[in-house]
């Protein structure tokens, strides 16, 4: 049986994502932006919560793991990084797998955003959770990685099968857009904008995306077709994040 997937706005532009294996009744969150959100829509949905899924330290993603533990008894599992601001109860790496009821998580090493960065991958089910590495048409700032590391990342989350659904753990599609527009005059990406800002104007969120939809538009999945010049692709994906972390749209 699949997951269910609960997706809700969080905090200014966060996600949260409760998930659900629909065999045993198992609950998990991915991350803890607000605990006190995500405590809100477990009571709404009439779930509870088993397990924490972190995918990295950043406090809007494992600040509410100590509420949620205290509120809930859930284990909380990630990766080692995640004790510098929050409990955790088993140090998940990737090539790990955990188990939420039937359901098989892979552990995606995914760092570059931060060093220890890890995303979750329902084979089986076709489901990824990618916390900051991927963003609809972006990704994760290099705070603590190099952009080799984070290329390696991307690469490894865009060899996902096409149809892979991907959560994303923020809503900055409209902006990514804008930056895309400024870089790369495909038109697949020129559909796709339009779409996005249309579905924003609407309030509608732009998350969950595809890989086959970031592979086609993604200016930094598209790199090395947008800089054939770089030496490498970690070197033509290094020049579009420094071009997007300057870009003011
Ligand atoms: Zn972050
Ligand atoms: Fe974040």
């Amino acid at each position: 049986m699949p997951l269910n997937v609960h997706q809700f706005p969080c905090l200014s532009d966060n996600y949260g994502f409760l998930i659900r294996d629909e065999a045993t009744g198992k609950v998990a969150t991915i991350d803890t932006p607000d605990a006190d959100a995500i405590q809100a829509e477990l009571d709404k949905l009439g779930w509870t919560l088993d397990l924490i899924l972190n995918t990295h330290w950043h406090p809007d993603h494992a600040g509410g793991n100590e509420a949620l533990k205290k509120a809930t008894g859930a284990t909380i599992a990630g990766p080692a990084e995640v004790t510098r601001i929050a409990p955790l109860d088993r140090v998940l790496r990737g090539g790990d797998s955990i188990l939420l009821g039937e359901t098989r998580l892979d552990v995606i090493d995914s760092g570059g955003h931060t060093l220890g960065h890890i995303a979750y991958h329902d084979a089986k089910g076709g489901v990824a959770f990618v916390g900051d590495t991927l963003f609809a048409l972006g990704c994760g700032r290099l705070f603590e990685g190099t952009a080799e590391q984070m290329w390696d990342s991307l690469s490894r989350v865009a060899s996902l099968p096409d149809a892979t659904t991907v959560y994303c753990a923020h809503e900055y599609t409209a902006s990514n857009a804008r930056f895309a527009l400024s870089v790369d005059d495909d038109p697949a990406l020129k559909a796709r904008a339009d779409q996005i800002f249309a579905a924003r104007e609407r309030g509608e969120p732009t998350v969950p995306t595809t890989i086959a939809a970031e592979k086609a538009t993604n200016p930094f999945l598209r790199a090395p077709l947008l800089r054939p010049n770089a030496a490498s692709p970690a070197e033509a994906f290094a020049e579009i994040r420094a071009a997007k972390d300057s870009f003011k749209g």
